[in-house]
């Protein structure tokens, strides 16, 4: 038998080397220039992309970090999180927006999510909050900005702190105000995957407010005041140069990045939307950067199968809401405590996504799901 021949080329769900070689030499002149320098940690660049950053978001302060997790973590320990602390995160997101809240000893407190937006619930807020409530982490999950206007103001109402998880939504605005400024802080990751994403591991918090941001640049740096003086326990989250350099080279094309991503989202949503399936509710407004395109419906499991067999790869985001993961077991939820996450979660799948994909590798998925409906797929309508 012939192996070779039975590996089937899946299209992928996300092409990080279509990427890189439509920008090939200059990311290979930003590394190599790193590599020449020498000053492989907390560079210049580190900086010039923190600034880059900074400016592109409309935020006042930047602060480069290893990971996302290292930015969310980072931000609670210096807004003074521990333990004792309970903080509001939704059920449906990625482990990471929780686990560093656990790492600071604080209390993560789950809440359920909206079924058209997968994001926190604002009208199950009140319920959650107590006296031991001390922050919300409010997700922009799959790209899709949250508006944060109602949700600023229980914070603010509550005195609680409200920080953005924008790991998902580089380049999102709401009333063209970039996502992460609405609260105290918004943390952001680089992994490579991501709307803006690096070689390696990357992560960010912006922030207007000037004393947080020393805050969170000295616990970066093991507490340091200066070299070998500890002021505070700080940490070793601090970010390499050659990512910052990868980043500086990418940033320009963010929003181009994005507008590509849209661009295929509404190919999907025309043509997908007279299947018996749940799309997402397409506006071409930069509120939403198609992070990842999720479809839902209750037979997702055969669906994932039958996907793959049709040489497409699929995602589940995610296939275990928070509130039921092993990890948090000791904090006694039960299924169906969280049932709009518990339901996504049985039902959501995602499709390949991703600023260089072609029409031609988008209508292999679409072909796919309609095969799986027992329809055909008259590509005829598409044209305009
Ligand atoms: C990716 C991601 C993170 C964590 O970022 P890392 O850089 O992988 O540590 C946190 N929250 C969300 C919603 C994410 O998608």
């Amino acid at each position: 038998m012939n192996l070779a021949a039975q590996t089937v080329q899946l299209l992928p769900l996300v092409d990080v080397v279509a990427q890189y070689q439509c920008l090939d030499w200059e990311l290979d002149q930003a590394v190599l220039n790193v590599l020449a320098k020498g000053k492989y940690v907390l560079g210049p660049e580190v900086e010039q992309f923190e600034d880059a950053f900074a400016h592109y978001t409309g935020a006042r302060h930047c602060i480069g970090t290893i990971t996302g997790t290292a930015a969310l973590h980072l931000v609670l320990r210096a807004c003074g999180i521990g333990p004792g602390d309970e903080v509001i995160v939704p059920a449906l997101t990625f482990f990471a927006s929780a686990s560093a809240v656990s790492h600071t000893g604080a209390t993560p407190v789950f809440c359920d999510v909206e079924w058209e937006t997968a994001c926190l619930n604002v009208n199950h807020l009140a319920a959650l909050i107590t006296p031991r409530t001390a922050a919300i982490v409010a997700v922009h999950l799959y790209g899709r900005a949250l508006d944060l206007q109602q949700l600023r103001i229980i914070a603010d109402k509550h005195r609680l702190l409200l920080i953005e998880d924008c790991c998902q939504a580089h380049g999102a605005r709401v009333s063209r105000r970039h996502v992460g400024t609405f609260g105290h802080a918004g943390v952001f990751s680089f992994y490579p995957g991501k709307n803006l994403g690096t070689c390696g591991e990357g992560g960010a918090i912006i922030t207007n407010d000037t004393g947080l941001a020393e805050r969170c640049r000295q616990l970066r740096d093991h507490g340091q005041i200066r070299r070998y003086h500890h002021a505070k326990l700080g940490y070793n989250y601090r970010m390499p140069t050659m990512q910052a350099a990868v980043l500086l080279a990418k940033l320009p094309y963010l929003d181009d990045w994005n507008t590509q991503r849209r661009r295929a989202a509404a190919f999907y949503a025309k043509a997908l939307g007279d299947l018996p399936l749940w799309t997402p509710p397409y506006s071409d407004e930069d509120g939403h950067v198609w992070h990842l395109y999720t479809v839902r419906t209750p037979r997702r499991s055969e669906l994932a199968l039958w996907l793959n067999a049709q040489g497409s790869a699929y995602g589940l985001h995610y296939p275990l809401p928070l509130h039921l993961q092993p990890a948090y077991r000791h904090l006694g939820y039960r299924p169906r405590d969280l049932p709009v996450a518990e339901r996504i979660a049985r039902e959501t799948c995602t499709l390949p996504l991703f600023p260089e994909i072609t029409q031609t590798q988008q209508k292999k998925v679409i072909r796919a799901l309609y095969g799986f409906f027992g329809r055909e797929y008259d590509e005829l309508l598409e044209k305009h």
